[in-house]
């Protein structure tokens, strides 16, 4: 059987950036990405497509049970000779419930939770380098900037979101670290937990997933 795994990241980890990385080495793996599918259907002008459009616009949560159910129809067309690889996702106690139960049903590996993990103080210092083009929402780091009042592509005053500032970062953090906690457990309990350092360069944290990921 195909072993399956789920992506975690501390806010600031940088999983997005390992995810893409994975995807330019050309190792091939079936990426579960529910923020991506939600997005797809709401750009569709359907009844479906405005419901979830509006919930997400709202900053609600869309309904865990077509969410669930989004997860199930994705899975049932997954290539079984390929790794699958949860994005972010299941978040929840239950929801790890939901996905495993869609796991059993499909004779799918019930999969194996790497996150990676950076310390507080390394996230607010890398979360809090962004600036933000206040006239055309250009993002910039600004460590790298020559100039840090303006925009280098429009000469707009550049500004710090306010979830880019250091308390909000913080409070972000704790809060993934407390609903981690059950989560972590579980996985611990099935013996599939892997942590990794996140501290390392993008290309050791990158050489960690493949070596885990890929199968031998
Ligand atoms: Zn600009």
């Amino acid at each position: 059987m195909t072993k399956n795994f789920i992506i975690y990241g501390y806010p600031g980890a940088g999983k997005t950036t390992q995810i893409e990385m994975l995807k330019k080495s050309g190792f091939r793996f079936f990426h579960v990405a529910v923020g991506k599918l939600l997005r797809e259907i709401a750009a569709d002008d359907t009844p479906l497509g405005r419901k979830v459009k509006d919930s997400m616009a709202s900053g609600e949560l869309v309904d865990e049970d077509f969410v669930l159910r989004l997860v199930k129809d994705t899975l049932r067309t997954a290539d079984r000779n390929l790794p699958i690889i949860f994005d972010g996702y299941p978040r929840s106690m239950n929801q790890i419930r939901g996905m495993e139960e869609i796991c059993r049903e499909y004779g799918l590996d019930i999969p194996t939770l790497v996150c990676l993990k950076i310390t507080k103080e390394e996230a607010v210092r890398r979360l809090t380098d962004r600036r933000i083009c206040s006239v055309c929402k250009e993002n910039f780091s600004f460590t790298e900037l020559p100039d840090k009042e303006k925009c280098l592509k429009c000469g707009g005053k550049l500004i710090q979101r306010e979830d880019d500032k250091p308390e909000a970062i913080e409070s972000r953090f704790d809060l993934f670290d407390l609903q981690f906690g059950v989560i972590r457990h579980h996985y611990q309990s099935l013996g599939k937990y892997v942590e990794i350092d996140g501290m390392k360069s993008e290309d050791e944290v990158q050489e960690k997933i493949i070596s885990l990921v890929r199968p031998i």
